[in-house]
């Protein structure tokens, strides 16, 4: 592995950074995102959501950036309202497709942490888009790592339970086989966040993330529960998965939430 493959954190600037998430909220805790006044190098705005230069670049030879998703503190994919997830939906992925079109980075990744096992260090709802100047941030991940057991499947969109995840054991993989299906892919991650959330292992997980991908026309976007990284990844890149029983007894309840919650046509088509 060459040194064109490591992104390269920078402590400096990591000084100073808000951090919220662990600690009990009190009312002198300081959120800029809140603070809507006072943000600066704001590349583009939309109703309340807002792109913007994040302030605290950690990685050398990158362009990070952030999209405030909402003006509520507390607000998450889980509590929106369908119309509000598809405008988050549609504004990020505007967002992410204008770095992508510029030509200007080896690489562009857009994902988003939420909850204390997430990695993210600020509670307020944000995705995080980042240019990579010399990495190709999708180096290591495969075609593979977007197929397995169907959820659901019709011909623009497909949900499927990861065979080969990137790391494990869960990941959810929702496709639209063009970017003009992004309605419905919002629409399906919105109940399938909830699902994470609220019934996944009996509502044992309190943090998740979202990453994105593309492969021709194809949309993907991967949602995972998290917890603490196994040592197999940790020490051997070795991913893990449940069993097949278990997957399916996963897809089996998941399914009948998206049919019980999701408000698209496609699911009709059942
Ligand atoms: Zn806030």
């Amino acid at each position: 592995m060459s040194n064109k493959d490591v992104l390269v954190f920078e402590i400096d600037q990591a000084k100073g950074k808000p951090k919220d998430v662990k600690k009990v909220k009190k009312s002198t805790d300081y959120c800029p995102f809140c603070d809507t006044e006072n943000l600066t190098n704001i590349i583009d705005q939309k109703g309340d959501m807002i792109w913007l230069k994040n302030k605290f670049r950690t990685l050398k030879d990158t362009d990070q950036t952030i999209v405030i998703e909402s003006h509520e503190h507390d607000a998450d994919i889980s509590t929106y309202s369908v119309e509000k997830n598809r405008e988050v939906f549609n504004y990020i992925y505007e967002c992410w497709n204008q770095m992508i079109q510029s030509k200007k980075y080896e690489s562009v990744l857009m994902y988003k942490n939420f909850g204390p096992m997430s990695g993210g260090s600020l509670r307020h709802p944000h995705f995080q888009i980042i240019g990579l100047d010399k990495v190709n941030g999708y180096k290591h991940i495969e075609s593979e790592n977007f197929t397995g057991m169907d959820v659901f499947n019709n011909k623009h969109i497909n949900v499927n339970i990861s065979e080969k995840p990137v790391m494990g054991f869960v990941e959810f993989n929702i496709i639209i086989n063009n970017p003009k299906y992004l309605d419905d892919l919002a629409e399906f991650a919105r109940v399938t966040v909830k699902y994470i959330l609220d019934d996944f292992y009996g509502g044992k997980f309190d943090s998740y993330n979202i990453f994105f991908y593309r492969e021709g026309n194809k949309i993907i976007c991967k949602l995972t529960a998290r917890y603490v990284v196994s040592p197999y990844f940790v020490g051997y890149r070795l991913s893990q998965r449940d069993g097949d029983k278990q997957v399916r007894g996963i897809a089996d309840v998941l399914l009948e939430r998206l049919r019980d919650n999701v408000q698209s046509k496609e699911i009709n088509d059942l």
